[in-house]
């Protein structure tokens, strides 16, 4: 409170010089005026002499007045810090201003302009403050009054007046001045009282400024926050959107890798997967065949046969047998043909090609191509090779069942199917036989002497000389027909679509091809000989087991009738 009105005090010198400055430059004006007009009264209308007394008196207070004004206007900003000689020279002010009216011929009339400076006072510092120098106005104003008519006179006569006149002249005019200065002293009042309002109410409203101000920081915080966190949220839910759309692809995947069994079907679905979730122009899977690995198409969206002849042509090219050997992939957004030949002509300007790779081997590629240049990120060749991934667990998985299968089915010494599986296959195709009324021969093969053979030559000979008939006979063959080992050396041919005649034929170019065979390793070069017996369905057999039957008493007959030949079993019509 102390220092709110210590501010308020000081504010009102402030204001206080801010009006006597106007005082202090233009109130000289007044005083010169006074004495051009006492001049003026006391020669016209006094008709009294030239008195320099008056002048050099009045002229010497006037000079006071000025040197005082142009003191305060000099060192205003000095003198206004410190209100001690600004109370001084106001009272120095007052006493000038009133010992000069009281030097005018017509003083009575001036008195007013003692008010002049008071004025200042109460206006600035309210009616109590400006008390004081209304009494020292009084008073001086009487003794000054008082001095002069008595020490130099020359002022109009009004001794036929009431006893101490000028006593109460100067004192009404002085009650008046009070009561102006009451006026002007409520003025003040009012003034600072809106002062003080205007001030509390900007206090408030600073404050509410400040607290408008940091209630919008924080809204700003909290909305930069918020705006964090949704950002944060956007790429988690992208991040998510884009994970559960990989979850959705990989699990439609390894759905079909549990439920597709064929190969080639698996591929083409994977492809079709691949084509739907990267949007691409085509994709393309090569899988590796043979000892180097050459890559060969098993699937491919591209339609146009030319274009597809391209790949296929062009798809062990540098830098993607590279891709397929090392198992690393590769994006390119900006392609140039001559680096990849499969897209001469093609209108290819972006593509990822990925490896299928399993235990350091290499099963082959999927290549996806874009017609638009930058039409891949690093996220697509991530998600490709997620995929990739996947299906080379599954072409692992259906080489090992080939394996498997193949083992289980086949003879390892001579890559013939074996008893086991053909037993299997005979009824398979009896059925069928059956089924579509078609014929089916049985041709059963057993090589002559064999077990002179391996005496004569070893076991490890004799078994050369079988893989060589096996691969030989395989070769005759046609896809349709089964080749099995049924037992040591004796082999079974069934062949579908073939009849009695046909398969008899078939047999003695077999038997004659075999016997033309010359085995040979480093140091023996030997042949060997084979008997046949052949049946056939319907001509000769009804069912499978006769059709074994019938085949092996005719290769009995062929070996009873000398070896090396063929022995056909009766029809049923001649028996
Ligand atoms: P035949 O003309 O009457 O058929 O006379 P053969 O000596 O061939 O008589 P048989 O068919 O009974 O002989 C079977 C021989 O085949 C016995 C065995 O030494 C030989 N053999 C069977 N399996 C194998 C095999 O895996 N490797 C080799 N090297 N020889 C086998
Ligand atoms: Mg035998
Ligand atoms: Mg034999």
């Amino acid at each position: 409170m102390d220092t709110l009105k210590h501010g308020y005090e000081e504010k009102n010198y402030m204001s206080y010089m801010k009006f006597e400055r106007s005082l202090n430059r233009y109130g000289w004006i007044i005083y010169v005026l006074l004495i051009l007009a006492d001049i003026y009264v006391r020669r016209q209308i006094a008709n009294q002499s030239l008195d320099n007394k008056h002048i050099i008196l009045q002229c010497a207070f006037a000079l006071l007045y000025i040197i005082i004004s142009y003191i305060k206007l000099s060192k205003g900003n000095l003198i206004y810090q410190k209100p001690r000689i600004v109370t001084i020279i106001k009272i120095f002010e007052i006493v000038t201003a009133v010992c000069l009216i009281s030097t005018l011929y017509n003083s009575i009339m001036y008195y007013f302009v003692a008010l002049l400076p008071i004025t200042i006072v109460s206006l600035s510092r309210g009616f109590k403050g400006s008390i004081v120098y209304l009494m020292l106005g009084w008073a001086t104003q009487n003794l000054s009054q008082h001095l002069y008519l008595r020490f130099i006179g020359g002022g109009p006569d009004y001794s036929h007046q009431f006893p101490c006149f000028y006593l109460v002249i100067i004192s009404i005019h002085y009650l008046l001045f009070t009561v102006f200065c009451f006026i002007w002293g409520d003025i003040f009042n009012e003034y600072i009282k809106s002062e003080e309002e205007n001030k509390t109410l900007i206090d408030r409203l600073g404050d509410k400024f400040i607290q408008l101000e940091q209630a919008q920081k924080e809204i700003q915080s909290h909305y930069d926050k918020l705006i964090k966190t949704n950002n944060i949220l956007e790429e988690t839910n992208n991040k998510l959107t884009t994970s559960v759309a990989e979850f959705f692809t990989l699990q439609q995947i390894s759905q079909a890798i549990t439920s597709i069994f064929d190969m080639n079907e698996l591929l083409k679905f994977v492809n079709d997967v691949i084509i739907g979730v990267m949007g691409v122009y085509h994709s393309t899977i090569a899988l590796c065949s043979g000892p180097n690995n050459k890559l060969k198409v098993q699937v491919s969206s591209i339609f146009d046969k030319k274009d597809l002849a391209i790949v296929s042509d062009y798809i062990n090219c540098d830098i993607i047998t590279q891709s397929s050997l090392e198992g690393h992939s590769m994006i390119d957004n900006n392609v140039n043909t001559s680096e990849y030949p499969f897209t001469k002509g093609r209108n290819i300007q972006s593509l990822i090609c990925v490896p299928f790779f399993s235990k350091g081997r290499p099963l082959g590629v999927v290549l996806i191509e874009h017609s638009i240049k930058d039409a891949f990120d690093d996220e697509n060749m991530r998600l490709l090779e997620v995929i990739a991934q996947q299906v080379s667990i599954a072409i692992e998985n259906a080489r090992l069942y080939q394996q498997m299968h193949d083992l289980a089915t086949h003879d390892a010494l001579t890559g013939a199917y074996n008893r086991l599986y053909f037993n299997d296959k005979i009824i398979e195709e009896f059925n069928n036989a059956l089924d579509r009324g078609h014929d089916l021969s049985f041709i059963i093969l057993d090589i002559d002497f064999f077990k002179k053979f391996n005496d004569t030559y070893g076991h490890l000979f004799g078994d050369l000389v079988l893989k060589t008939i096996s691969k030989y006979i395989m070769k005759t063959l046609r896809k349709e027909d089964m080749f099995a080992r049924y037992g040591g050396e004796e082999f079974v041919i069934l062949m579908p679509y073939t009849s009695l005649e046909q398969a008899a034929e078939k047999a003695e170019e077999i038997r004659e091809g075999v016997s033309k065979l010359i085995v040979s390793d480093r140091v023996i070069s030997a042949s060997v000989t084979i008997s046949i017996g052949v049946s056939s369905y319907p001509e000769t057999s009804g069912r499978p087991q006769e059709l074994v039957s019938m085949a092996d008493d005719a290769l009995y007959k062929a070996k009873e009738s000398g070896r090396n030949r063929v022995c056909i079993s009766k029809p049923k019509s001649e028996n």
